[in-house]
């Protein structure tokens, strides 16, 4: 078998969303050459993100190659648990050397993760030695990213990667990188927080993402001042990234604790180190009876290939002056997106700082790319086509070369970029707000199931706006049609008595042959928005539990009614509405609005969004909410029509009876029911 098909067969790839990557021919890569990585057949790609932001000198450099062999000839691993190991005492004394003046020892891990996970415990531990029992707490910024061990976890802000495991994680304190916020949450929780943890001047995986100047130097006097620890993050802007050996020199700040990683090693071996003051190792002194000891530690922590690695990377700095190269390259490069790519329709904004770059796309101006789009991971692919490594997060595309990339090959950088971008952008990728990949799709035939019956969503431009009694209307109508209607109400708030709402769907249906769990699955007490709902019982509402639990009644009816939660807009989880919940299930629309002062506004906002998503709407209908005729109530329907260019199917007049029948008569006095029922036809 070939490599690629034993990819298939047997790996599971980080970060990788492996039901793409199982329906593609997998990019196998067998060699390197500098800058280049060779796949199995041969062909050449530039390293445009350095194999993930760890390469500095180039692949196969011949200095860092001898050292790793000549290192190999003695040995390839002792443990620094209670052992010294050569290599590792000579790297740690020139990363002393390298590093912001205070920073004077090194413990070694293996990883950027577990070098935070270890400025985490040391800072903690530090604190509590202390008799600061009470500063148990982190602060770091907004959409943080510190890596993906449970500790480094805990710091991230980013839901995406970090929301899942919010039920595991230690609690932090988060504040936007602004100095006013900054110096605000540090006064505040001062006696509570034993470190702030931050990556300086760039925020990497938050999307390259860049600090205003001068804010590390405020987050370090201010630390100082109220005695919490500073922990730089260098795990990504260390060893020259940003144009500096370290992105603190920058702003001449010397952090508590400094993580470094990635480009310790030049990027050929896993090695990482927590760097820190004498003030914090001076508190582990002591007898075994005080209990001082720093207990942690990994077996292949400061493991000697890689630290001979690491030392020859860094006699590389000196011996090519590779500091010194990075202006001219630096420059070319903003000479490049100036003029290559930001005059690009669908580039929204180029965040630049040293070998550090994001490019991110929007739709328009105004309008993000849905993450279904996949926009960032197109441009990828079509810059791989055109022999170019990169790799996106999310909506921005991330160029970080090698150290040493020539001014060729980044012409070659730029130039397949701007193709890539051009060429993406302008395709016509799935529809504007498709069914996310990872949900089940609603009208597929699985094996033993029924396709999705015929149906209708019934989305609020707002909560109270009367969507439970034209729902219940619709289902007692179906009935009389001789269908077997689905009531489906996938979440209700407010259930302090049960799911009412869901029980008055079913009782209109005549459909109590459905277990309540089918018709509600997710009922919770609070009376709040669903995602808060949700996260008060600790559940995540997801689009694929959503979309299962609806395909658990397909089998049992032939005309669903989704009742949605609140407004269109309503959120079941932080990323997830009411509004991808009907994009999901393929519904068309029917939007319910209160017949009341302000439903202009809220009927042409809701649209808007149905429009801007693609939605297709089965249309509106106004309700009376209450029995007072209010002056405005007979010419909100025309005025919605001339506002928004669609008619209101119907005014369903304000019904006094609780009856499912009363409702039900009310609205077919009113509407067309034989075309409103067509229109939930299945397309
Ligand atoms: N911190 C930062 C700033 C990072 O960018 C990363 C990785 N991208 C990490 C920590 C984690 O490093 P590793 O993947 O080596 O565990």
């Amino acid at each position: 078998m070939k490599p690629e098909d034993l990819d298939r067969e047997f790996m599971w790839h980080p970060f990788t969303p492996m039901r793409e990557w199982l329906g593609e021919p997998p990019l196998v890569i067998e060699r390197a050459d500098g800058n280049e990585l060779i796949d199995t057949d041969g062909r050449h790609y530039l390293d445009g993100v350095s194999s993930l932001w760890v390469n500095v000198h180039g692949h196969r450099h011949p200095r860092i190659n001898a050292a790793i062999v000549a290192q190999l000839d003695r040995v390839a691993h002792t443990t620094l648990l209670g052992l010294g190991s050569t290599p590792s005492i000579l790297l740690a004394e020139r990363l002393v050397s390298l590093a912001p003046a205070g920073l004077r020892r090194v413990f070694f891990s293996d990883s950027g993760s577990t070098a935070v996970e270890v400025a985490l415990k040391m800072a903690f531990q530090f604190q509590q030695l202390g008799g600061h029992t009470r500063r148990t707490k982190f602060l770091a910024l907004d959409n943080a990213y510190h890596g993906d061990t449970i500790g480094s976890v805990s710091l991230g802000g980013i839901d995406t990667f970090h929301r899942i495991f919010h039920p595991l994680l230690f609690h932090t304190l988060r504040v936007p990188p602004e100095a006013d916020a900054l110096e605000r949450a540090l006064a505040k929780h001062a006696d509570e927080l034993c470190a702030l943890v931050l990556e300086p001047l760039v925020q990497g995986a938050a999307g390259i993402r860049l600090m205003p100047p001068g804010l590390l130097r405020v987050a370090s006097t201010q630390c100082a001042k109220h005695g919490v620890l500073l922990i730089a993050d260098e795990v990504a802007t260390g060893f020259g990234r940003t144009g500096t050996m370290f992105a603190c020199e920058q702003e001449g700040v010397t952090p508590d604790l400094m993580a470094v990683a990635k480009g310790l090693s030049g990027g050929y071996l896993p090695v990482a180190a927590t760097l820190c003051t004498d003030e914090i190792f001076s508190r582990f002194l002591g007898t075994p009876a005080q209990r001082l000891t720093f207990f942690h530690g990994h077996s292949f922590g400061g493991n000697p290939l890689a630290c001979a690695a690491a030392l020859a990377s860094l006699q590389v700095f000196s011996d090519e002056r590779t500091l010194e190269s990075l202006p001219a390259k630096m420059a070319a490069l903003r000479v490049g997106l100036a003029e290559r790519i930001a005059p690009l329709s669908h580039v929204f904004e180029i965040r630049h700082k040293g070998l550090m770059i994001g490019v991110e796309l929007r739709r328009d101006r105004m309008t993000e790319y849905d993450a279904d789009q996949a926009i960032g991971a197109r441009v990828c692919s079509a810059a791989r086509k055109r022999g170019v490594i990169l790799r996106p997060l999310g909506p921005v595309v991330v160029l970080m070369p090698p150290l040493s990339i020539t001014l060729p090959q980044i012409d070659r950088l730029i130039d397949a970029t701007a193709e890539a971008i051009a060429e993406a952008t302008c395709r016509p990728g799935p529809a504007a707000v498709p069914v996310p990949a990872s949900a089940p799709n609603p009208r597929a035939s699985a094996p033993g199931r029924h396709r999705r019956p015929a149906g209708l969503f019934i989305a609020g431009t707002d909560t109270g706006v009367g969507k439970t009694a034209v729902a219940r209307a619709l289902l007692c109508l179906a009935r009389r049609r001789a269908r077997r209607p689905l009531p489906f109400k996938p979440v209700e708030t407010g259930c302090t008595d049960g799911p009412i709402d869901a029980r008055a769907l079913r009782a209109a249906a005549g459909r109590d042959d459905l277990s309540m769990d089918l018709v509600c699955p997710f009922a919770f007490a609070a009376p709040v928005a669903p995602a808060l709902a949700a996260e008060q019982s600790s559940v995540t509402l997801t689009i694929n539990a959503l979309v299962s639990a609806a395909r658990r009644l397909f089998d049992h009816g032939d005309f669903l009614v989704v009742e949605a939660a609140g407004g269109l807009l309503s959120p079941y989880a932080a990323d997830l509405t009411g509004a991808d919940l009907a994009a999901a299930l393929a519904l068309p629309v029917l939007l319910v609005a209160r017949n009341a002062l302000g439903t202009i506004n809220h009927t042409a906002l809701a649209l808007a969004e149905l429009r801007r998503r693609a939605l297709p709407l089965a249309g509106i209908i106004l309700v009376d909410t209450t029995a007072t005729l209010a002056p405005d109530r007979l010419h909100n329907a025309r005025l919605i029509t001339q506002l928004t260019g669609v008619r209101p199917l119907a005014t369903l007049p304000f019904v006094a009876s609780s009856d499912a029948d009363a409702l039900a008569d009310a609205l077919a006095s009113v509407l067309d029911t034989d075309a409103l029922f067509a229109r939930a036809a299945v397309d």
